[in-house]
């Protein structure tokens, strides 16, 4: 077999190797049914087994308190742009938006087709380049809710702790980047929801823990596939579920809890991004995109003095198999994104050529 590169795409990201080679295994036939994982009914007593003993490795990863449920739906982590919305907000409520990105902005965008919206924070102006402080935001009178993003995929920048939300205000947070990749208390949160494919599987299926009194917000009409209540009530399968995902989430809530747990996760997160953040610090010729405090460790996005260098970059670290670490366009750059999976050789690799590039190109 080809020997596998170091990809550090921002998403769909790096998978383990083992939980390749599991699902691999499984598609052809899993547990010995004779039929494979992709082809079991998703109201059988295979697929019932998997769904039960996902949610529960989902809930000890996160260590989810019992009010609060696990849905997995369809649509991205951009479908919920509009489904948290159209759940939680009424026409003439406002909800606070912490725009801190990419991301974030494409939020609080959908948000003014079911109520008002009240930008607490706004970085736009700078850039995105750092996480507000507590005392920068500006909530509204009485907000429904307040959406933030706590990793921000694009310009690399990640909240080290939760904005302090006013009192009894759901917290709503879109943690597609960095969900467990560090321990977090959910006890916090109203809602947060990632889609899969960057720290807990492949694309087609986005996790959505919320808490049950949410449940009952119900501010419109909706068809059915857009309540939260309904996915809640039909565990995920008021319609076909994507079941390869969702079975794919479950070999990674199992395989981070074979590294640790999250805990131990956080740690090797730390030092991974450690190793390329140094050569950042120590150089004179790369440029990072945000503020030290605000640094991601998910996401390093950083950049060579011309977008000529940034090019000449990219390709001596194609060719040497790291892959997919073009920045995107509104940053331009490198973005390394070493989520859960990606090993920590990887990140040698890049800071080796960072140092190696910089002595001769500075
Ligand atoms: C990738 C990403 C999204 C979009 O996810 P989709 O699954 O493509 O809808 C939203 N928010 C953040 C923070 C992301 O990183």
């Amino acid at each position: 077999m080809a020997e596998r590169k170091y990809n550090f795409s921002a998403g769909p990201g790096y998978l383990p190797e083992e939980v390749i080679e599991q699902a691999r295994h499984d598609l052809w036939d899993i547990r010995g049914t004779g039929i494979g994982i992709a082809e079991h009914s998703h109201r059988g007593k295979t697929y019932d087994d998997i769904v039960v003993e996902t949610e529960a490795a989902c809930r000890k990863v996160g260590n989810i308190p019992s009010n609060y449920k696990v849905l997995f739906v369809t649509g991205g982590s951009t479908s919920q742009n509009y489904m948290v919305p159209a759940n939680l907000l009424a026409q003439h409520e406002t909800a606070d938006y912490l725009v801190t990105g990419y991301w974030a902005e494409r939020s609080a965008e959908q948000a003014p087709l079911y109520g008002r919206v009240h930008r607490a924070f706004d970085g736009g102006k700078h850039n995105h380049t750092f996480i507000p402080s507590d005392s920068e935001i500006r909530y509204s009178e009485n907000p429904s809710y307040v959406h933030w993003c706590s990793n921000n995929t694009i310009y690399g920048t990640q909240f080290k702790k939760e904005p302090k939300v006013p009192e009894g205000v759901p917290s709503v947070c879109d943690m597609c980047s960095d969900i467990f990749s560090r321990p977090v208390d959910f006890k916090k949160y109203g809602l947060a929801y990632a889609s899969a494919q960057k720290n807990i599987g492949i694309a087609g299926t986005t996790l959505v823990v919320i808490r049950e009194d949410l449940l009952d917000r119900n501010p419109r009409e909706l068809p059915l596939m857009l309540q939260y209540r309904v996915h809640a009530r039909d565990e995920s399968r008021h319609n076909t579920p994507p079941v390869f995902p969702i079975y794919m989430c479950g070999l990674m809530f199992n395989w981070i809890l074979a590294q640790g747990g999250v805990e131990a996760i956080a740690r090797r997160n730390e030092a991974k991004a450690k190793i390329i953040y140094d050569v950042l610090d120590a150089s004179s010729f790369w440029i990072g995109h945000a503020r030290k405090d605000s640094r991601s460790l998910m996401n390093v996005t950083f950049r060579a003095p011309t977008p000529e260098l940034d090019e000449e970059f990219l390709k001596e670290a194609a060719a040497r198999g790291m892959e997919q670490m073009k920045g995107h366009r509104v940053t331009g750059g490198m973005r390394a994104s070493i989520y859960n999976a990606f090993p920590e050789r990887g990140c040698h690799a890049l800071a080796d050529l960072m140092r190696d590039f910089e002595r001769r190109k500075g």
